[in-house]
């Protein structure tokens, strides 16, 4: 207990982060109040202006401004036109990707896996909207970036067969994706050459 009740509700609002704890809020608090206050309402502003505003995408279910706005990706021409269409199970992927900067397509976030005993079945990832892009004729490609374990396996095989009943072409990263890892793990290069490598499905 402190001095104050709403030093005490600043500090359990910031365990809210991940990695942090009781004295690491405590230390961030007291850091705010003594050297950074106008910083620290400016963040409280951000952080409330944005975890308001900020949405999913209605084309790829990756973060958005939301309404009913298409994100950043997803309007730029040259992607769309492209016609290749990543599947990741992560927004974090997808800054992976972009940070490698070696896929010029659009891409499609799943937010997780098919986990039958978790409850996450085809509704629970979107892939209505999936299904609607693959046939709208526009995707050329369906390039699966899931990661390498049994239930990512399992998502692949079911987003093949959702493919290939639309005459889509379908492909899976090849190289460097470790057995049970993450594409977010991955460093740029091995990252670029899974996807240049990708095999077709
Ligand atoms: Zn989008």
């Amino acid at each position: 207990m402190s001095s104050s009740k709403k030093l005490d509700d600043l500090i359990a609002a910031l365990q809210v982060m991940p990695g942090i704890g009781p004295v690491s809020a405590t230390r961030i608090a007291y850091y705010l109040l003594d050297h950074r206050r106008a910083d620290g309402l400016r963040l409280s502003s951000v952080l409330k202006d944005s975890l308001e505003a900020i949405a999913l995408c209605p084309d790829c279910r990756n973060y958005s401004d939301g309404g009913a706005e298409r994100c950043a990706l997803c309007s730029d021409s040259h992607r769309r036109e492209s016609g290749l269409l990543c599947v990741v199970e992560s927004p974090m992927d997808v800054e992976a990707f972009e940070h490698a900067g070696s896929f010029s397509g659009t891409y499609f976030v799943l937010h997780g896996h098919l986990s039958p005993i978790d409850g996450i079945g085809p509704e629970e990832l979107g892939l209505g909207v999936l299904k609607q892009r693959l046939e709208s004729g526009t995707v050329s490609e369906l390039i699966l970036a899931v990661s390498q374990s049994v239930d990512g396996d399992a998502t692949a095989e079911y987003l093949a067969a959702m493919a290939r009943r639309q005459g889509v072409k379908v492909s899976r990263l090849a190289t460097g994706v470790p057995i049970g890892g993450d594409i977010q793990s991955l460093d740029s290069g091995t990252l670029a050459s899974s996807l240049q490598f990708r095999r077709q499905l």
